[in-house]
């Protein structure tokens, strides 16, 4: 099967990089999923799990991503990311405390207050990172 060159690049320096057969992931329209020969395009993409399926691989790689654009040209995926990082990186006990801290923040907060928005999307980060580690 063919296979495209993918990369998840962060503020902070590129975070993955391979040749894939498939790339899914979540485009603030939905669930989108980039095989090889794909037309370009560029998605601005939501708070959710990046499935990279390499050639003759079992399991996808999965790599947490906190929002920006996946821009699809014909040699390469580029996924331009807030945050993003692969299972192996991320700090478990660190995303339980921010779900944590999320929650209690939702709690103390009225829904239309802007904080509550932040909190919910600070809860939506750590849901999503204990997703990649299998921990949620
Ligand atoms: P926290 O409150 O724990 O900082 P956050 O969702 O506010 O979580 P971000 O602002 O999305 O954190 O990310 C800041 C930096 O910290 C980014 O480089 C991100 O990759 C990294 N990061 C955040 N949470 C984790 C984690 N649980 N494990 C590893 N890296 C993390």
């Amino acid at each position: 099967m063919k296979t495209i060159k993918v990369s998840v690049v962060t503020p902070d320096g590129p975070v993955y990089e391979s040749d894939v057969e498939m790339v899914s992931t979540k485009a603030q329209s939905g669930e989108l999923g980039i095989l090889p020969g794909h037309i370009p395009m560029v998605a601005p993409l939501a708070i959710g799990v990046v499935r990279l399926k390499k050639a003759g691989g079992k399991e996808p790689d999965l790599v947490a991503v906190s929002g920006g654009f996946l821009e699809v040209r014909p040699e390469k995926v580029t996924i331009l990311a807030q945050a993003a990082e692969k299972a192996e990186d991320i700090d478990v006990e660190r995303a339980l405390r921010a779900r944590e801290r999320a929650e209690q923040r939702m709690k103390d907060q009225k829904a239309e207050h802007t904080d509550f928005r932040r909190a919910e999307l600070a809860l939506q980060r750590a849901i999503n990172r204990l997703t990649v580690t299998g921990k949620q």
